[in-house]
């Protein structure tokens, strides 16, 4: 366990997650990362102060700028995700601002996908065009729809995939051709994907971002935000964080890193189960239609296929009307009707009351989110007790 096992790219995934980010040897040999509850680190004099300030040697001032607890779960972040590196911030929200922010100015564009988590949709609605940038939306999921949005002045294309609820997929290879085309940055929120199933960086992406509050933890016990890609890249959005401050603090960051250490396991699980309840969904008359894409007839299971190697525990289903979509959302007993995915513990929820709430019911509808819609997190409860509290929810909802 000695030495710096991020160093060695062959480790597996399952490996790197319980690795990765420690060095017992630096720390007592303690086997799990320390948590440096200091706001301040003192130097023993002006010359040692001055040598960390300039980079000349490796050290801490204060925790806004470098925490060592937060720079370890960002190493084991970044080798999950195949980066050079990464930055935590205080929640998803705060990573998906952060890694804009640095690449885009007053007067410039950004071009985003139309199917994007609520709280991003009004971020991009309403915040940065008040600042001076102009959005445009394009008007769908395709390369082409990228192609004919941007113009010379687009500097960042913003795309989410798997999209939270429709789970729909995005093609992120055709799609970074188009931002290499213009010389725009690829941002994409690879949150519900996350990155056993799909790493964006290697598809082409510019820059990743999470809501490690997700899938990463799992745990449903803090709030957190991750943004990984090329040292260049990152090196601009961490300077800009340091002022800006939305940081994450040492006791949250050692909670990721050990929701992080079981992240394999329970994305395996996820996984199994995610597909097990979307084939349960599909075959039940009072569905209308489930959306996940490990199911052959999704719009996107060629391209998820070729895209991912796994699905992920989220879906979304249509029941025939919105009474029955409450009625099920209501009658689930294990289900937590509330919002958040890539927990532990089962969620469910009528994406209108939860991850879009905050978005108008007209421009909700065309988006594609109707009330008929319902959104299922699956957790890593025992599946046949997961089927049959949805199957007594569904007779109950008839
Ligand atoms: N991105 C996606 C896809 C999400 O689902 C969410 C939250 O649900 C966020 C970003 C925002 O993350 P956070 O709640 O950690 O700020």
């Amino acid at each position: 366990m000695s030495g710096a096992p991020d160093s060695r790219p062959r480790l597996r995934i399952s490996t790197r997650a319980v690795h990765s980010g420690l060095n017992p040897a630096e720390n007592s040999g303690a086997i799990t990362a320390p948590i440096f509850q200091s706001a301040t680190f003192v130097a023993a004099d002006t010359a040692e102060l001055m040598a960390i300030n300039t980079g000349e040697r490796r050290g801490y001032v204060y925790s806004r700028i470098r925490n060592p607890t937060v720079l370890a779960a960002e190493q084991r972040v970044a080798a999950l995700e195949e980066a050079h590196s990464c930055v935590l911030f205080s929640s998803g929200m705060a990573a998906i601002a952060g890694a804009i922010a640095p690449f885009i100015r007053a007067g410039d564009d950004l071009v985003a996908l139309p199917d994007i988590y609520g709280g991003t949709a009004k971020y991009l609605r309403t915040i940065l065009p008040a600042q001076g940038v102009n959005v445009i939306w394009a008007k769908g999921l395709e390369a082409a729809d990228v192609a004919a949005a941007v113009t010379p002045k687009t500097r960042v294309i913003y795309a989410e995939t798997p999209t939270n609820p429709l789970v729909r997929v995005v093609d992120l290879v055709a799609i970074s051709e188009v931002a290499r085309g213009i010389g725009a940055k690829l941002i994409v929120d690879g949150t519900l994907g996350s990155p056993m199933n799909q790493r964006p960086l290697t598809l082409g992406a510019d820059v990743v971002v999470h809501s490690a509050t997700k899938y990463l933890n799992g745990h449903g016990d803090l709030l957190v935000g991750a943004v990984c890609g090329d040292r260049a890249l990152t090196r601009d959005i961490r300077n800009l964080q340091q002022v800006s401050g939305a940081v994450v603090d040492a006791h949250s960051a050692w909670l990721l890193m050990r929701g992080m250490a079981t992240y394999a396991l329970r994305m395996r699980q996820h996984n199994m189960s995610g597909h097990a309840i979307a084939e349960f969904l599909a075959g039940r008359a009072e569905v209308a239609r489930v959306l996940y894409p490990g199911l052959p007839d999704h719009p996107d299971h060629a391209l998820a296929r070729r895209q991912m190697s796994g699905f992920g525990g989220l879906m979304s289903f249509e029941m025939h009307d919105a009474e029955a979509a409450q009625a099920v959302v209501d009658r689930t007993r294990l289900f937590g009707i509330g919002p958040s995915v890539g927990g532990v513990e089962s969620l469910i929820s009528q994406p209108g009351n939860t991850s879009h709430f905050s978005v108008p019911p007209e421009q909700r509808h065309a988006m594609g989110i109707s009330d008929k819609l319902v959104r299922v997190s699956v957790g890593i409860e025992d599946i046949e007790d997961l089927i049959a509290d949805l199957e007594q929810a569904l007779e109950a909802a008839r």
